[in-house]
Protein backbone atom coordinates (compact mmCIF):
# COMPACT_ATOMS: atom_id res chain seq x y z
CA UNK A 1 0.00 0.00 0.00
CA UNK A 2 1.06 3.28 -0.36
CA UNK A 3 -0.63 6.80 0.51
CA UNK A 4 0.08 10.19 -0.85
CA UNK A 5 0.89 12.93 1.42
CA UNK A 6 -0.64 16.85 -0.51
CA UNK A 7 2.67 18.29 0.06
CA UNK A 8 2.36 22.15 -0.96
CA UNK A 9 2.38 23.71 2.41
CA UNK A 10 1.28 22.81 6.03
CA UNK A 11 2.39 20.06 7.99
CA UNK A 12 2.55 17.46 6.02
CA UNK A 13 5.45 15.99 7.23
CA UNK A 14 3.77 15.40 10.66
CA UNK A 15 1.50 12.95 8.58
CA UNK A 16 4.35 11.53 6.74
CA UNK A 17 5.70 10.26 10.19
CA UNK A 18 2.59 8.75 11.57
CA UNK A 19 2.41 6.57 8.49
CA UNK A 20 6.14 5.87 8.78
CA UNK A 21 5.36 4.80 12.17
CA UNK A 22 2.45 2.36 10.95
CA UNK A 23 4.71 0.89 8.30
CA UNK A 24 3.36 2.24 5.78
CA UNK A 25 5.24 3.73 2.05
CA UNK A 26 4.48 7.43 1.52
CA UNK A 27 4.68 9.60 -1.18
CA UNK A 28 4.66 13.44 -1.00
CA UNK A 29 2.52 15.08 -3.80
CA UNK A 30 3.57 17.74 -5.40
CA UNK A 31 2.80 17.35 -9.18
CA UNK A 32 0.03 14.99 -11.10
CA UNK A 33 2.49 12.74 -11.83
CA UNK A 34 2.82 11.84 -8.30
CA UNK A 35 -0.57 10.82 -7.61
CA UNK A 36 0.15 7.70 -10.00
CA UNK A 37 0.60 4.11 -8.29
CA UNK A 38 -1.40 5.72 -5.19
CA UNK A 39 -4.01 4.15 -3.21
CA UNK A 40 -5.14 7.31 -0.69
CA UNK A 41 -3.99 10.51 -0.26
CA UNK A 42 -4.14 13.13 2.68
CA UNK A 43 -4.52 16.62 2.59
CA UNK A 44 -2.73 18.17 5.69
CA UNK A 45 -3.60 21.46 7.98
CA UNK A 46 -2.35 24.52 6.53
CA UNK A 47 -3.68 27.48 4.74
CA UNK A 48 -6.57 26.37 2.43
CA UNK A 49 -6.31 29.63 0.05
CA UNK A 50 -2.92 28.59 -0.57
CA UNK A 51 -3.43 25.10 -1.12
CA UNK A 52 -6.29 26.16 -3.93
CA UNK A 53 -3.23 28.97 -5.21
CA UNK A 54 -0.81 26.24 -5.27
CA UNK A 55 -2.82 23.77 -6.25
CA UNK A 56 -3.94 25.04 -9.33
CA UNK A 57 -0.66 26.39 -10.32
CA UNK A 58 0.61 22.74 -10.67
CA UNK A 59 -2.56 21.20 -12.31
CA UNK A 60 -3.68 19.21 -9.38
CA UNK A 61 -7.37 20.31 -8.92
CA UNK A 62 -8.69 18.02 -11.85
CA UNK A 63 -6.41 15.14 -10.93
CA UNK A 64 -7.37 15.36 -7.42
CA UNK A 65 -10.71 14.83 -8.17
CA UNK A 66 -10.20 12.22 -10.79
CA UNK A 67 -8.17 10.24 -7.89
CA UNK A 68 -11.41 10.60 -5.77
CA UNK A 69 -14.08 9.84 -8.36
CA UNK A 70 -12.35 6.68 -8.86
CA UNK A 71 -13.08 5.58 -5.55
CA UNK A 72 -9.88 6.22 -3.70
CA UNK A 73 -10.06 7.27 -0.06
CA UNK A 74 -8.96 10.49 0.37
CA UNK A 75 -8.85 12.68 4.04
CA UNK A 76 -8.71 16.33 4.93
CA UNK A 77 -7.65 17.56 7.93
CA UNK A 78 -8.26 20.86 9.01
CA UNK A 79 -7.27 23.56 6.00
CA UNK A 80 -7.73 19.40 4.10
CA UNK A 81 -11.44 19.66 5.21
CA UNK A 82 -11.76 23.22 3.77
CA UNK A 83 -10.39 22.27 0.58
CA UNK A 84 -12.38 18.77 0.10
CA UNK A 85 -16.00 20.83 0.98
CA UNK A 86 -18.63 21.53 -1.44
CA UNK A 87 -19.73 24.68 0.46
CA UNK A 88 -17.62 27.08 2.34
CA UNK A 89 -19.74 29.90 2.31
CA UNK A 90 -17.33 32.04 0.24
CA UNK A 91 -15.69 32.52 -2.81
CA UNK A 92 -12.86 30.45 -2.85
CA UNK A 93 -11.67 27.18 -4.64
CA UNK A 94 -12.07 23.87 -3.49
CA UNK A 95 -12.36 20.44 -4.73
CA UNK A 96 -15.69 20.53 -4.11
CA UNK A 97 -16.03 16.58 -3.46
CA UNK A 98 -17.53 16.70 0.06
CA UNK A 99 -21.11 17.20 0.61
CA UNK A 100 -20.71 19.08 3.52
CA UNK A 101 -21.20 22.59 4.63
CA UNK A 102 -18.10 24.60 6.56
CA UNK A 103 -17.62 27.40 8.38
CA UNK A 104 -13.41 28.35 8.52
CA UNK A 105 -12.22 29.51 11.28
CA UNK A 106 -15.55 28.47 13.66
CA UNK A 107 -13.66 28.46 16.80
CA UNK A 108 -12.02 31.87 16.79
CA UNK A 109 -8.12 33.30 16.10
CA UNK A 110 -5.01 31.54 16.52
CA UNK A 111 -5.32 32.32 19.94
CA UNK A 112 -8.13 30.41 20.74
CA UNK A 113 -6.61 27.10 19.68
CA UNK A 114 -7.74 24.17 21.96
CA UNK A 115 -7.47 20.84 22.53
CA UNK A 116 -10.48 18.74 23.82
CA UNK A 117 -11.22 14.84 24.67
CA UNK A 118 -13.05 13.47 21.46
CA UNK A 119 -15.35 9.98 21.35
CA UNK A 120 -14.93 9.01 17.60
CA UNK A 121 -16.98 6.42 15.91
CA UNK A 122 -15.47 3.27 14.85
CA UNK A 123 -11.89 4.56 16.81
CA UNK A 124 -12.18 2.10 19.92
CA UNK A 125 -9.92 2.59 23.54
CA UNK A 126 -11.33 5.72 25.23
CA UNK A 127 -11.11 9.24 24.17
CA UNK A 128 -8.71 10.89 21.17
CA UNK A 129 -6.88 14.10 21.93
CA UNK A 130 -8.35 16.77 19.98
CA UNK A 131 -6.29 19.10 18.55
CA UNK A 132 -8.35 22.70 17.10
CA UNK A 133 -5.96 24.79 15.64
CA UNK A 134 -7.90 27.95 14.16
CA UNK A 135 -10.08 24.92 12.79
CA UNK A 136 -13.06 24.99 10.56
CA UNK A 137 -16.49 22.87 11.95
CA UNK A 138 -18.87 21.45 10.09
CA UNK A 139 -22.32 23.32 9.75
CA UNK A 140 -24.34 20.40 8.33
CA UNK A 141 -23.92 17.26 6.22
CA UNK A 142 -25.39 16.08 3.15
CA UNK A 143 -27.70 12.89 3.30
CA UNK A 144 -24.88 10.63 2.30
CA UNK A 145 -22.05 11.70 4.78
CA UNK A 146 -22.14 10.12 8.19
CA UNK A 147 -21.42 11.71 11.09
CA UNK A 148 -18.02 10.30 12.75
CA UNK A 149 -17.30 12.75 16.31
CA UNK A 150 -19.36 15.83 17.16
CA UNK A 151 -18.58 18.15 20.15
CA UNK A 152 -20.53 18.11 23.23
CA UNK A 153 -22.78 21.36 21.88
CA UNK A 154 -23.10 19.07 18.81
CA UNK A 155 -20.93 20.91 16.62
CA UNK A 156 -19.55 18.21 14.27
CA UNK A 157 -15.66 17.99 13.80
CA UNK A 158 -15.34 14.63 11.63
CA UNK A 159 -17.17 13.24 8.71
CA UNK A 160 -17.27 10.39 6.07
CA UNK A 161 -18.55 10.11 2.83
CA UNK A 162 -18.10 6.84 1.16
CA UNK A 163 -14.37 7.79 0.15
CA UNK A 164 -13.78 10.82 1.28
CA UNK A 165 -12.60 11.60 5.63
CA UNK A 166 -12.62 14.94 7.26
CA UNK A 167 -11.36 15.99 10.44
CA UNK A 168 -11.24 19.76 11.85
CA UNK A 169 -9.03 18.55 13.89
CA UNK A 170 -5.08 17.50 13.11
CA UNK A 171 -4.58 13.92 14.56
CA UNK A 172 -0.96 14.19 13.08
CA UNK A 173 -0.11 16.45 16.03
CA UNK A 174 -0.52 13.71 18.78
CA UNK A 175 0.97 10.57 19.45
CA UNK A 176 -2.17 8.80 18.92
CA UNK A 177 -2.15 6.89 15.54
CA UNK A 178 -5.42 5.25 15.76
CA UNK A 179 -7.35 8.39 13.36
CA UNK A 180 -4.23 7.29 10.95
CA UNK A 181 -5.03 3.82 11.49
CA UNK A 182 -8.39 4.12 10.44
CA UNK A 183 -7.47 5.64 7.02
CA UNK A 184 -5.15 2.60 6.40
CA UNK A 185 -8.20 0.44 6.94
CA UNK A 186 -10.58 2.75 4.68
CA UNK A 187 -7.67 2.84 2.33
CA UNK A 188 -7.62 -1.17 1.90
CA UNK A 189 -11.53 -1.01 1.76
CA UNK A 190 -11.59 1.04 -1.52
CA UNK A 191 -9.36 -0.92 -3.59
CA UNK A 192 -10.84 -2.41 -5.83
CA UNK A 193 -11.75 -6.17 -4.70
CA UNK A 194 -11.82 -5.83 -1.33
CA UNK A 195 -14.64 -7.41 0.40
CA UNK A 196 -15.87 -4.05 2.49
CA UNK A 197 -16.92 -6.45 5.24
CA UNK A 198 -13.88 -6.04 7.71
CA UNK A 199 -14.37 -2.30 7.71
CA UNK A 200 -16.88 -1.26 10.22
CA UNK A 201 -17.56 2.07 8.94
CA UNK A 202 -18.83 1.28 5.12
N1 LIG B 1 -7.68 28.39 9.26
C1 LIG B 1 -7.07 27.61 8.24
C2 LIG B 1 -7.82 27.75 6.93
O1 LIG B 1 -8.82 28.37 6.88
C3 LIG B 1 -6.98 26.16 8.65
C4 LIG B 1 -6.07 25.98 9.84
C5 LIG B 1 -5.43 24.65 9.97
O2 LIG B 1 -5.32 23.87 9.02
N2 LIG B 1 -4.93 24.38 11.14
O3 LIG B 1 -7.40 27.24 5.94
Amino acid sequence: MKIGVLALQGDFAEHKQMLLRLGVDVVEVRLPRDLECLDSVIMPGGESTTFAKLAMRFGLMTPLREFAHQGKALWGTCAGLIFLAKDIGRDQPTLGLMDIKVKRNAFGRQIDSFTTDLQIESVAGGPFIGVFIRAPSIESVGANVRVLCALDDGTIVAARQDNLLATSFHPELTQDTRVHEYFVNMTKACKPGYPDVDDPAL
